[in-house]
């Protein structure tokens, strides 16, 4: 039994029975026979079951952001929040994915008697391996298209949010996906790299560079689709011509929600230095309000690290840069508690390790550039694209900026957003493909191309 231990104080969340090699082999086999014999349902009884999910996700909404928690340390006020948005993108994909997928004809020629038709096939068992630090998120954008395509979904979530993982499985069963069809396999990177040795038709990962390259390398000869959300070291690149205490306030909570702990948290920022005094001076002052602690109380803001061992990782990063000349302007301090200080480093260059390597908890480093082009260059000045932001009151100069960013995502006086209406893609070592919008819905689906004469 894997016992689940709650970051804050230590104590027994509640315990999982993690699968075997062998019990992955047989679920996967009654999974195939289930998607072979088609007795998936239609795609209107898929939709339904969908919309029976995502509603008493919302009923169970409080409940469930308490487990998750317990479990992962996340403030209990953004565990809900993000319960909460889950239900914009179930919405979106129950009311796009029907006509997406519809058989649509590309080719009408009466004179030879032609048609031509694409139809839209599930790809088949999709395997979903995937993070803790947003796991309705990160699981529901593969799990709710891919189940509606009619696919199968075996779902591997992480090993430090077991039971929001099966509360998960549980929901979805319960709204009437069969366990045939929503297969849940508990368990680490044991249990990972088991289920993809099985017999797969797709890989959808959200998780780190590191494990991403081992499933690259792991699926490689399989020959199957694979999609890998991974890392980011997300740029904001603040001009001299905006109001210092508004772009403070909306960076700070870009750098540190979720404790930092986000895919396209800010982790870089650089700032024009005809504004940099003021700047940094009114966001070290955001950062030094946010309220740390207990992450069962509402009003905390920053709780402590989900991983333990990563509290050494930042502390070695901000060691590190302050050897190499950097200014600790707050925090950086690791605690033996499990919690590590809202962390502001000035005075950082790119011999830094904080300014290349992604970071991943609450700790942020402020460059300050004489131009645009030396922000811009600096900004894709790592192996990571996932996002990269401007703050900047004239559009069109924010604009020439990010035409030259290699990031999947950019934002104008925003950052650390995703919707359900765009693409959602890493670029480089953030990774490969692209979930949410109709690229993240026909990526569960398989084309096949009809040419009909007579
Ligand atoms: P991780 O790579 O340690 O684990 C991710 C998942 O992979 C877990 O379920 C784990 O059990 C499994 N796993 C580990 N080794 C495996 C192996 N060899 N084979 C198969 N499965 C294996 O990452 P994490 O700590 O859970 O998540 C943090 C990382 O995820 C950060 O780098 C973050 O940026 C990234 N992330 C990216 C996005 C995105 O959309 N780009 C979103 C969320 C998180």
């Amino acid at each position: 039994m894997h016992k689940v231990i709650n970051p804050f104080d230590q104590s027994v969340v509640g315990q999982i029975e993690f699968d075997t090699a062998d019990s992955i082999q047989s679920k996967l086999a009654r999974a195939k026979v289930g998607f072979q014999s088609q007795s998936f349902g239609t795609l209107d009884e898929r939709c339904e079951q969908l919309r029976r999910f995502a509603q008493a996700l919302q009923a169970n909404a409080e409940e469930d952001a308490q487990l998750l928690s317990r479990q992962t340390g996340k403030p209990v006020k953004q565990a809900l929040s993000e319960i909460k948005a889950t239900d914009a993108r179930l919405k979106y994909f129950i009311e796009t994915l029907p006509e997406l997928i519809q058989t649509r004809q590309t080719v009408m020629d009466e004179s030879v008697q032609l048609q031509e038709q694409v139809s839209y096939e599930p790809l088949g068992i999709i395997a979903n391996i995937s993070a803790w630090n947003y796991p309705y998120f990160v699981g529901l954008n593969v799990i709710a298209p891919a189940l509606l395509a009619g696919n199968v979904v075996a779902y591997k979530g992480s090993e430090w949010c077991p039971l929001t993982c099966q509360r998960i499985a549980e929901g979805l069963w319960q709204a009437g996906f069969s366990q045939d069809q929503m297969v849940l396999i508990t368990g680490d990177g044991e249990q990972g790299q088991s289920l993809l040795a099985a017999d797969i038709d797709g890989v959808f990962f959200t998780g780190s560079v590191q494990t991403g390259k081992a499933i690259a390398q792991q699926v490689a000869s399989k020959l199957i689709p694979m999609q890998l959300e991974l890392g980011g070291k997300d740029p904001v690149y603040v001009t001299d011509d905006v109001d210092a205490a508004i772009a403070a306030a909306q960076v700070a909570d870009g750098a540190f929600y979720n404790t930092g702990q986000s895919c396209c948290a800010v982790e870089r920022i650089y700032v024009h230095a005809a504004i940099a005094p003021q700047f940094i001076e009114a966001f070290v002052r955001e950062v030094a309000r946010f309220k740390v602690g207990d992450p069962s109380d509402e009003t905390t803001y920053i709780g402590p690290l989900t991983r333990p061992s990563h509290i050494e990782f930042l502390r070695l990063q901000v060691e590190d840069a302050l050897k190499k000349g950097a200014l600790l302007a707050l925090g950086g301090t690791g605690q033996s508690d499990g919690f590590f200080a809202p962390t502001v480093l000035t005075k950082v260059d790119h011999t830094m390790l904080c300014m290349k390597d992604e970071s991943f908890g609450p700790l942020v480093g402020i460059q300050v550039v004489k131009d645009d082009a030396e922000a811009q260059a600096l900004m894709n000045d790592t192996e990571y694209g996932l996002t990269a932001g401007v703050f900047c009151h004239d559009k069109a100069r924010a604009q020439r900026i990010l035409a030259k960013l290699d990031a999947g995502t950019v934002y104008i006086n925003a950052c650390d957003r995703v919707s359900p209406f765009s693409p959602w893609s890493g670029r480089r070592n953030s990774g490969i493909g692209a979930t949410l919008s109709h690229e993240g819905i026909r990526c569960f689906v398989r084309p096949k191309a009809w040419h009909i004469r007579g």
